[in-house]
């Protein structure tokens, strides 16, 4: 056998996983597709790229030394600093060595006699090992709109996931903009005036409000410091993983004043205050959730000059914090330049890329750059993109045809040695990622501990106890408004076949992060219920 245990990506998941692999003397690896370390943070180099989490909320939590010695410099930390943070965190404990780059995974089966994992890599090498960490991310598999003529167009064209590293000349271009979700209102909002003229191609909007960025100087990050064991305390309690609590006021128990005070007070709060500091009937209650609507469509009014366009900024087809609300800066302002032009194009569909540039059902537009801002094939693509076989040779892409069904978000039954410490259905999909990526990679852990102790050399999830945290997770949707929602906490992409809306897909475990906890700890407690264990 090659290696104890295999981790699959270098991100956020990969990083930490490795360090406590090797911390325990554990032969471990980490195979990455790209040429170098950092996941989401290593392709987004799209200007504007920046965390939405309070920076000092999203680093690792597990070294003293490391929140000692690391500076964070904004609020709201950008992305080549976070690239920077994550090789400080890899050179600080020396896990480079443990890591191959350009290493692709193209398959991986599982060896029912040997219990074992034999991986097939892009380069010829095949590998085995006992345990396989997944850690590919879950928003790591960009998607493109199915255009025709996309090969056609003679200026430069990427999608942001593959923003080039070298300086992309932005002053005097026409550049195009498809897509308005929380990636595409950071470019926009960013490149604004930075470019000759730029045209945004909207199909839907999306609610969205200030992000409130800012420098933290070297006072506050003492303070913060000092804060931290407080900080992280806090976010393992509050259910998205973050500082932002809920305001446990019932919605209809106060007043509309009351409520106004509230929502006056948390517009242009910094992150996700909006949203998370809101009354919680807001998730759950359409005439909350529609009072509270029509308020920030109100502030949209108020910040967009031309009322048409103003008006095509306000979503129709869903309520506030249904889907993923992206953060901006500038964003509603950028639409009151006149170098910035607004295509709706629900009304008049792209048709064709040219050579010069699109094509919509009403005319040709002329670009030098097209940048595509659509999106992934969200928390499932990645793993739909390996040839992943288990027991009796069952494809993992097969099972999750109709959406992931899942133990915990972290083993799927008949897939034995195989973990997930952020898959589909588990806490870190719907919460602050990093809360919840340590908390997966440490119940990983320990299992891994439990079984060494115990001298096991399988453990497989019970086709039982899958069923039921599927149906523990299906159950959580239902009294969620984002059930609904045309989003991919839903697996609705309409560029990827079988994800089109209507089919809903259970990809998230929405109960919060202090009760997916509680749960999984609850399971390791009690043996590892519901995982069935060979010597
Ligand atoms: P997204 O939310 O899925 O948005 C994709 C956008 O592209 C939508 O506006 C979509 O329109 C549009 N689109 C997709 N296919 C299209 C097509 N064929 N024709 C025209 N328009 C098309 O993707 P994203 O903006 O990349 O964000 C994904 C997630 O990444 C976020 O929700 C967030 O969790 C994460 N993210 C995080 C940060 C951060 O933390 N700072 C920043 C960026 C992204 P429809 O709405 O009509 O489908």
């Amino acid at each position: 056998m090659d290696y104890e245990v295999i981790v699959i990506g270098a991100g956020v998941g990969g990083i930490y996983q490795i360090k406590r692999l090797v911390d325990l003397g554990i032969k471990a690896t980490v195979l990455e597709a790209g040429a170098d370390l950092g996941g989401t943070w290593y392709w987004n180099r799209y200007p504007g790229a920046r965390f939405d989490s309070e920076s000092y909320t999203y680093g690792y939590s597990f070294s003293r030394e490391v929140l000692d010695e690391w500076h964070w410099k904004e609020r709201f930390s950008g992305q080549p600093e976070n690239l920077r943070y994550l090789n400080f965190v890899a050179g600080k404990f020396d896990l480079r060595k443990h890591m191959q780059f350009n290493c692709k995974v193209e398959s991986m089966r599982f060896d029912e006699a040997a219990n074992l994992w034999r991986l097939t890599l892009s380069d010829g090498r095949t590998l085995t090992c006992r345990f396989v960490i997944l850690a590919l991310g879950l928003l790591s598999i960009p998607t493109l709109p199915k255009l025709e003529g996309m090969d056609r167009f003679k200026g430069r064209s990427f999608h942001t996931f593959y923003w080039p590293q070298e300086k992309v000349e932005l002053a005097g271009k026409k550049v195009a903009v498809i897509g308005t979700g929380a990636t595409g209102i950071q470019v926009i909002g960013e490149i604004a005036d930075k470019v000759g003229e730029l045209t945004v191609f909207q199909r839907r909007p999306n609610w969205s409000a200030p992000l409130s960025n800012g420098p933290i100087s070297d006072a506050e990050m003492a303070e913060i410091r000092k804060r931290y064991d407080e900080i992280f305390k806090t976010c393992a309690r509050t259910p998205g993983g973050f500082e932002h609590e809920p305001d446990r006021r019932g919605f209809f128990e106060v007043s509309r004043e009351e409520r106004v005070k509230l929502w006056d007070s948390l517009y242009g709060s910094p992150g996700f205050a909006i949203w998370l500091r809101n009354f919680r009937e807001i998730f759950t209650n359409e005439e909350a959730n529609a009072e509270f609507s029509e308020y920030i469509a109100n502030r949209i009014r108020q910040r967009v000059k031309n009322p048409k366009t103003a008006e095509k900024l306000i979503p129709r087809d869903h309520g506030f914090g249904v889907q993923r609300v992206p953060m901006e800066t500038n964003y509603f302002e950028a639409y009151n330049r006149p170098n910035v032009h607004l295509v709706d194009i629900s009304e008049t569909p792209l048709v064709q890329v040219t050579e010069k540039g699109l094509r919509t059902t009403e005319r040709d537009f002329e670009f030098d750059i097209i940048v595509y801002a659509t999106g992934f094939d969200a928390i499932t693509g990645a793993y739909d993109h390996i040839d992943i076989r288990g027991v009796g040779g069952a494809k993992l892409r097969d099972r999750w045809n109709d959406g992931p069904t899942t133990y915990l978000g972290m083993m799927v039954s008949g897939f034995p040695n195989l973990l997930m410490p952020s898959g589909p259905q588990s806490g870190s999909a719907s919460t602050n990622f990093p809360r919840g990526i340590e908390t997966g990679v440490n119940w990983c852990t320990d299992l891994l501990q439990y079984m060494r102790k115990n001298g096991h050399v399988r453990a497989d999830a019970t086709a039982e106890a899958e069923a039921r945290w599927t149906e523990h997770v299906v159950q959580m949707y239902s009294i969620m408004l984002m059930r609904k929602a045309k989003s991919w906490f839903t697996g609705y992409n309409s560029n990827v076949p079988g994800h089109e809306y209507g089919r809903p897909r259970y990809m998230v475990y929405n109960g919060g992060a202090p009760k997916y906890v509680q749960r999984i700890n609850e399971v390791a407690a009690k043996d590892y219920e519901g995982i069935r264990f060979v010597a």
